[in-house]
């Protein structure tokens, strides 16, 4: 096929993770003209949308919302909590682990990085035995990512803070959720979790460009104990705000919060345990066609066992140069856009053709993940890339028993 006869237009697909599909209805809800920011529709929306994050996130603790991305509510949280000189430690268990943890470096921070690879989880048993020995209990924090996006491994928290409780360590516990919130299952209370952060473009369904930082009365009370915090990344105004200015710190992000509003109300009308479920079949349906692929030739999830992977985002590994090959012909040929590796190899590393990921995060249904595993099926067959047969079979066999 060529450029100009091929098979690419029609509606295009964007397969990575973040930022996502978004509903149409979120997008309409945005194509408006500006409202008032001082009165009327838009600051009576706040609080119920401030109420609606917490059934998100499954807490009753506090919410400050920044406009940012994901990487603003990382240095948002540790502005509130960790001082310059104090000390965090990182259980990293891909990229996204170690550039928080740089973020906190950043920002004056001793971070003490404990490192479980790029293809599986945080091990609680190795991690209670570094907080054990932390005799002075200097480590002021514990930043984990529940699913690092880069190597799609899947912690369990819950585990995370038994094995905190079990060294008696009175660190937070601070948890990325930007990949993982409302499509791997999060219980920010119930599993004991003092800080957590997201961003409104994954799970969420919203265009890039908002975030949020949830925290819990012993977050607020270390906050208070701060020395000083930044007046911009100060959760206590926004989080309590007296005018609804406060909320932002100045001009309200206004179309994002139209369009979170819909997000929020297709959220709930699922509920969080049917959406929960909703991934957790499609993420079965990837897996079982890269288990159909992988019985012939090199194509591999990059997280071996099942339990530890994200329900939002698969990461593939195939030998370098194919992943690229195969992204690009999806891309120019059928318009599908699959996602880069992230942190398995330098870009200038020939390695790092060999790496690909799939986002099937927020708004999916079976169908276009059987439209996706068809268009990479289609790719490896265009290329002649050795890959294993009835993959699509597989996925649909998951598909249909729902
Ligand atoms: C996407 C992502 C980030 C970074 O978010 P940005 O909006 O790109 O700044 C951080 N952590 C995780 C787990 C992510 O998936």
């Amino acid at each position: 096929m060529t450029q100009t006869e091929n098979l690419s237009s029609g509606q295009s697909y964007l397969a990575i993770p973040g930022p996502s599909v978004m509903p149409e209805a979120v997008l309409q809800a945005m194509h408006r003209s500006a409202p008032n920011i001082y009165a009327g529709e838009l600051p009576d929306m706040l609080p119920g949308i401030v109420a609606d994050l917490r059934r998100v996130a499954r807490t009753n603790g506090h919410v400050a919302i920044y406009i940012g991305n994901g990487h603003a509510t990382w240095e948002a949280a540790l502005s509130n909590v960790i001082a310059p000189g104090e000390r965090v430690l990182v259980p990293a268990t891909g990229s996204f682990g170690h550039d928080w943890g740089k973020m906190a470096e950043g920002l004056g921070a001793e971070t003490e990085v404990l490192d479980f690879g790029n293809r599986g989880p945080i091990d609680p048993a190795r991690l209670e035995a570094q907080l054990t020995a932390d005799k002075a209990q200097r480590i002021k924090a514990v930043l984990a990512v529940h699913v690092d996006t880069s190597s799609s491994a899947r912690s369990d928290i819950a585990a995370v803070r038994a094995a905190m409780d079990a060294a008696g360590h009175p660190a937070l516990l601070m948890v990325d959720c930007i990949a993982s919130l409302a499509c791997d299952r999060f219980e920010m209370d119930e599993w004991g979790v003092d800080v957590m952060v997201a961003a409104c473009q994954k799970g969420l369904m919203v265009p890039p460009g908002v975030g949020f930082v949830f925290f819990n009365d012993k977050a607020a009370e270390v906050r208070r104990s701060m020395p000083r915090v930044s007046r911009y990344w100060d959760w206590a105004p926004r989080a309590a705000p007296e005018a609804f200015s406060h909320y932002w710190n100045g001009t309200a992000p206004t179309h994002h919060i139209y369009g979170l509003r819909v997000a929020l109300d297709l959220i709930h009308a699922e509920g969080m345990e049917a959406i929960w479920r909703r991934h957790e079949v499609l993420a079965h349906a990837v897996w079982a066609a890269v288990d159909a692929w992988g019985r012939q030739g090199s194509l591999l999830a990059n997280v071996q066992n099942p339990a530890f992977r994200s329900h939002a985002v698969t990461a593939l590994r195939l030998e370098s140069p194919q992943a690229t090959a195969l992204r690009d012909w999806t891309e120019k040929n059928i318009g599908l856009t699959l996602g880069i590796g992230l942190g398995m190899a330098p870009p200038s590393d020939p390695e790092w053709h060999g790496f690909f990921r799939l986002g099937h995060m927020g708004h999916v249904n079976g169908h276009m993940i059987m439209g996706l595993l068809g268009g990479i099926e289609a790719g490896l067959t265009a290329l002649s890339i050795e890959h294993g047969a009835g993959a699509l079979d597989a996925a649909a066999q998951v598909i249909a028993a729902g």
